[in-house]
């Protein structure tokens, strides 16, 4: 089986507060993602004017961080309330998660609500024990809180077996031990955890297209963006395709914007392929869990007209 050996696409889950945030802003700090491509500014899709108007973070659902020549798709997740279902949607793009947990605090409700998502769909876990530079952390007892509750939510002996990294968000250090090294300034444990452990998606490019829709992102200049990930097969600027929509209808397009994702910034790109992280604009009515294909594989579906359904942003 081929994979994607360049690629890792993760979701980061976490009780609120936790360092989520925090965390993944670092990675993408010590990373090597290039300062050219975080600064390269692309007016038709800067989405700051609207994340003010809305006061609410729609920009860094995704954080594409290089390191080592990998691309690392980081996806957040909503850290307080599942809109939706847009906790299974997430998961759905990834191959594995990050877990991180605070070490003073131990597991928390929304702990075991994302975990257990996560579990659901068999995806790889990393245990990141965040805050050990706190008063009182206690980084030994909530690993064995984690595993506990691993325990309970039926992990299978490969989940069982998680690796854990040890971190200060605040501070910019990890280490694989909580005794050692956890005073140099380095997030590398932790990538090299993701590229050593998550699995690399699996490279079907030469199959017909499959690209599902599972977020949906609004912009003034480009209208409704459907941000997913390419599941089987290439597809590229100019390539004819058809949605197949919910209402068991399809519809055909021509693509004429893609986006891949570049530290926190979308940037157009020609051509994506499995395993990729892409958004899309151009297709109007797009909607979450609908699928992209060539536009010859349609022909065999019913063709019924009824209305699109209304817009409801994720
Ligand atoms: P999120 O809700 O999971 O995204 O959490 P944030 O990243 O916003 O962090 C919540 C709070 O914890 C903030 O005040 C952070 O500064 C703090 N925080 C994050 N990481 C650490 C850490 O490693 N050590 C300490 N002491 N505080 C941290």
């Amino acid at each position: 089986m081929k994979t994607r050996e360049d690629i890792r696409n993760i979701a980061i889950i976490a009780h609120v507060d936790h360092g989520k945030t925090t965390l993944v802003n670092e990675l993408l700090k010590q990373s090597d993602t290039l300062d050219e491509h975080i600064n390269l500014e692309d007016r038709a899709m800067d989405t700051n004017p609207i994340e003010r108007e809305r006061g609410i973070t729609i920009l860094s659902k995704v954080t594409a961080v290089d390191y080592k020549d990998h691309k690392i798709n980081i996806l957040d997740t909503p850290g307080h309330a599942d809109f939706g279902g847009e906790v299974e949607r997430i998961m759905r793009m990834v191959d594995g998660v990050l877990l991180v947990v605070d070490a003073f605090e131990g597991t928390m409700p929304q702990t075991r609500f994302v975990l257990k998502k996560a579990m659901e769909q068999h995806l790889t876990p990393i245990v990141v024990i965040n805050k050990i530079d706190r008063p009182g952390a206690r980084p030994a007892e909530v690993v064995d809180e984690v595993l506990e509750l691993f325990i309970e939510l039926g992990a299978d002996e490969d989940q069982l077996d998680f690796p854990v990294v040890y971190t200060s968000a605040v501070n910019g250090t990890s280490s694989m031990d909580p005794e050692v090294d956890t005073q140099t300034h380095t997030m590398d444990p932790v990538f090299d955890t993701i590229l050593d452990t998550i699995p690399a998606p699996v490279d079907n490019s030469d199959e017909p297209l499959q690209f599902q829709v599972a977020m949906l992102d609004y912009n003034d200049y480009v209208g409704r963006i459907g941000i997913g990930r390419v599941f089987r097969g290439k597809i590229k600027i100019g390539d004819s395709v058809s949605v197949l929509k919910l209402d068991g209808t399809a519809k055909n397009y021509r693509v004429t914007k893609l986006f891949g994702f570049f530290g926190l910034k979308r940037i157009e790109v020609n051509e994506a392929k499995a395993g990729d992280l892409i958004a899309v604009s151009g297709m109007e009515d797009i909607f979450v869990g609908e699928t992209v294909t060539p536009t010859d594989q349609q022909d065999r579906l019913p063709v019924l007209r009824i209305d699109a359904p209304t817009l409801q942003m994720t």
